[in-house]
Order: C-alpha cells, then structure tokens, then sequence
C-alpha cells in the first residue's frame, strides 16, 4: 500500500471493549486512528494515550463531520452501540436510538464527508433462532429481539447507501466475543456485566459468589445455550483485514460470520474455567433469559474464503485465561 492509502481510520466505541482491541489492531498495522466515543461505557485509558478522542455521540453530525474533516478519515469502523440483548428487550427504543438511528446519522455524515469505507460491527443475533447450525451468511433473517433488530435495519441502511454511493462496506456478524488482548493493554471493563465468560471471570476473581446458568431445557446436547465463543483479538485483526480488503477493491462490500464454527454450551464454558482456575465456580441453575436462541455457531467459510485473516486463538481456554488475566488486572486497578 502508498502512503497515499494510509488516511485515518474513525473508529466510534474505539474507547469500549471490542473497539479498544480495534485501535490497538489497527495501530499495529499502521494506521492513523481518530476515536469517537462518548465515555458512557467506555474509557479513556483503554486507549493509548497518542491516540485523538473526540468526546461525544456517533449520531452527532456536526461532531462527526468535523472530525472527519480535519483528521482526513477515509473508512470509519463503527462499534459504538448498546449490546445488551435483555436491556434491549425491556428498552427497545434505546437500541433503535443508539444503533439504528445514530447509525443512519453517521452513515450521513460519512457518505457527505466522501468517506469512502465502512466498517460495521454487526451480529449473529440478525439471524434470531436459526433453523440450521452452523448458519451461513444467507440463512434468513429474522431477529427475536431488538438488539438484532437494531443492527439488521444498520446492515440494510449500508447495502442502499453503498448501492447509492461511493461507498463500501463489511458488515462483521460478531458470534460470542470474549477474552482479552493478551499483552494485557485493554479488555471489557465495563461494570454490570451480562456476557457469560465476563460474569465467570467475575466469579473466579470473588467479585460475585455465582454464575447462573440461564436455561437447562434447551434442544442442545446438554440442555445448556450452545454459542460460538471468539477470541477479541482474532475479532480485531478481522476488521483490519476487512479494511485492507475494501480498499483494495472498491466495488465490492461483504456481510460475513465472524466466529470460528464451532460451539460450547454453557456448562463447557464454565468447565473451562474451573479447569483453568482449578477451582469450583458455583452454578445456579435458573430459568431461561427472554430473547435467547438455543445456539448460535458460525459458518465462517465465507470470511475464510474473503480476507486473508486467520484465527489465531481459537482454543476455549485460552480464551477464558486472557480474560482472567485481564480481570485480575482490573481487581488491582480497583
Ligand atoms: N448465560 C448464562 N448465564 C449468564 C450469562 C449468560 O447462562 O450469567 C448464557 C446465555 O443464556 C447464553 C450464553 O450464556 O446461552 C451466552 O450469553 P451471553 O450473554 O454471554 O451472550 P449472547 O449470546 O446473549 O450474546
């Protein structure tokens, strides 16, 4: 690539959990990064610290504009989002707000500011309860809550605008992010955790005396919620990947799983850290949780067979220790 190519890269949430591993990515691959975040879960020193923040919200058009302006962004990576699947069906609005209509607006300001790239952190929840698993790219969609609502309306806004527009896109649909970097520098941090593997960190370092398990009668081989866990530095490094490939050729915008094709259920997950800490996590059995499928597992030929990218810590526990190590850091910090 010319130096020419090297623009900055606008990365909204770069200051939250996937985002920071983002900017991190992306630094190490040398490009220019300009953050916007508005610090409501995020946080200022996930980031490093040459790293510009513009302090505010994605669906700000006249913040946004400027920063796209006067740091000379040519692809934005757009994390920034509320991600919580319960909250989203006891708040729907607040997911339609944050990831459905600031996106429209960011999408706006990037298509009137010539930004040429777009890159979208989408999800597997687009799919709902699919009928077949492993789910390719094509199955149909049909979120069952509106957190996968929120993010399918964003998916559809991009295939008009970049039909319209010269403009191209990836849409990443996420599986079950988790872990840490593992050279330490940044990890999910924010408090009131509902991630599984979060909340048995949690659990292992005495911030909480339990993990419930949220089901037991599921169609899964043992009753427990089956989810394809990836590690969020092989997430990252996709992104970067995807950013590469939409520069390189132009015409052409991808929506791909990002997961590595294979699931654990909930009892794996908690195995897992009981062996990684050989330790005895305390699971409570409880109901169901509303607006969760039974499993969810990537079929991820398609990013296979796209990006150049390769998993690169696709192993459960190695997973779940990145992410102990990273809450055992947080418990220092206190
Ligand atoms: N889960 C659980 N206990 C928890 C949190 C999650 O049993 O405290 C289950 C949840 O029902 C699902 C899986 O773990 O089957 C993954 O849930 P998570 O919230 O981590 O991610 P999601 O798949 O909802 O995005």
């Amino acid at each position: 690539m010319t130096t020419a190519e090297r623009f900055t890269v606008l990365v909204t949430g770069g200051a939250g959990y996937i985002g920071s591993h983002a900017v991190l990515a992306l630094r190490d691959a040398g490009w220019p990064v300009v953050v916007v975040d508005n610090l409501v879960t995020g946080f200022r020193w996930a980031l490093p610290d040459d790293v510009p923040l513009v302090e505010g919200d994605v669906g700000d058009t006249a913040l946004v504009g400027r920063a796209i302006a006067e740091y000379g962004v040519g692809a934005i990576m757009h994390f920034a989002g509320s991600i919580v699947v319960p909250e989203s069906v006891s708040d729907p609005l607040k997911y339609y707000g944050n990831n459905t209509a600031a996106s429209r607006n960011l999408i706006e300001v990037a298509v009137r500011g010539g930004v040429r790239h777009f890159i979208f952190s989408s999800t597997a929840a687009t799919y709902g309860a699919p009928e077949e698993v492993p789910v390719r790219e094509d199955a149909p969609t049909h979120p069952i809550n509106p957190y996968g609502a929120s993010k399918l309306m964003t998916e559809w806004m991009l295939r008009d605008v970049a039909a319209a527009h010269p403009m191209n896109y990836v849409a990443l649909r996420y599986f079950n992010v988790a872990g840490a970097d593992p050279q330490g520098r940044t990890g999910q941090s924010t408090a009131g955790a509902t991630h599984l593997i979060k909340i048995a960190a949690e659990a292992a370092t005495g911030k909480r005396d339990h993990v419930s398990v949220f089901g037991t009668d599921y169609d899964t081989p043992d009753g427990t919620g089956v989810r394809d866990y990836i590690h969020v530095s092989d997430l990252a490094s996709a992104h970067v990947h995807a950013l590469q490939k939409l520069v390189d050729d132009p015409a052409a915008s991808h929506v791909m799983n990002c997961g590595y094709g294979r699931g654990f259920s909930v009892q794996q997950v908690l195995d897992a850290v009981d062996r990684v800490t050989n330790l005895k996590l305390d699971r409570r059995v409880g109901p169901r949780r509303p607006g969760d499928p039974a499993a969810l597992v990537a079929d991820n030929a398609r990013i296979l067979a796209t990006l150049p990218w390769r998993p690169e810590r696709d192993d459960l526990e190695l997973i779940v220790t990145d992410a102990l190590a990273w809450e055992r850091k947080l418990a220092e910090r206190g």
